[in-house]
């Protein structure tokens, strides 16, 4: 019976996500459907090449969801767990961020006190916080800073990604990490869900901390390897 709910309740969240995604496709659809019918009515003419950029534009949008979305919808079981050093994985992302960094005048600044092993899959930790960084580089303005700090707090490593960008509203902050959910024009909402969702199956926690105008930090607890309990976890999807 509980397995039975539980394969209903994770379908009915599949399909909330499908019926998200055709939504957000549907928008560049219609308009990439509406400039080509354009072209057919000037048949003879050269479509002129901002018609050509705006349609690849939706062309990219869409690709850009699809890219995002399947590492939302990724088959779960293909998880591997490893000790990961998140001081290594944390000194890659914030090097390769750099030139986003630099695009806006920012700095980007990383702390650690050296090498923090948890238990996780090392390319999904690395998403975790590409995405994270991403969102920080859109929220500040030119010249702000995005600080990345790593410390070992007993059992569990904490990583701060803090901002001085533009904040998020109260009521924003509730929908945090709800697929889809954007306040950008150009955005998918999926990149914290992607987040939530890898955070979760690596028994770890997120919390926001914002104050409109002021910036941002999201905190990220994860168990450390060290901590014996974790050896015992079987299933990482398991719900606690
Ligand atoms: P997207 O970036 O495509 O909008 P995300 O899931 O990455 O989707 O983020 C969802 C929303 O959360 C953003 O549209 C933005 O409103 C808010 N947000 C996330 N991170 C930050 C941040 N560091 N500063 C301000 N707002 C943020
Ligand atoms: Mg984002």
């Amino acid at each position: 019976k509980e397995l039975e709910r539980q394969r209903l309740e994770r379908m009915d969240s599949v399909n909330q996500l499908a019926a998200g995604l055709a939504h957000e496709i549907r928008n560049p659809l219609t308009s990439i459907k509406g400039f080509i019918q354009l072209m057919q009515l000037r048949k003879g003419q050269v479509p002129s090449a901002s018609h050509l950029e705006l349609i690849l534009s939706e062309i990219d949008r869409i690709e850009h969801l699809v890219n995002e979305f399947r590492q939302l919808a990724r088959p779960v079981k293909k998880l591997s767990l490893q000790p990961v050093d998140l001081d290594q994985i944390l000194q890659d992302v914030t090097l390769f961020m750099q030139s986003q960094a630099i695009n806006k005048n920012a700095v980007l600044d990383y702390q650690s006190q050296g090498s923090c092993m948890v238990l996780g899959d090392a390319n999904q930790l690395k998403q975790v916080w590409i995405n994270l960084l991403r969102n920080a580089v859109e929220a500040i303005p030119k010249g702000g800073y995005i600080q990345v700090t790593l410390l070992a707090a007993g059992e569990e490593a904490v990583v701060i990604v803090r901002d001085n960008g533009a904040g998020i509203a109260p009521d924003a902050l509730k929908k945090l990490g709800t697929p889809f959910f954007t306040t950008k024009e150009k955005g998918t909402g999926l990149g914290l869900s992607v987040c939530y969702a890898i955070i979760h199956e690596h028994r770890g926690r997120i919390q926001v901390e914002s104050s409109l105008g002021q910036g941002t930090a999201f905190i990220v607890r994860l168990p450390r390897e060290e901590n014996p309990s974790m050896k015992m976890v079987q299933d990482p999807l398991a719900v606690p």
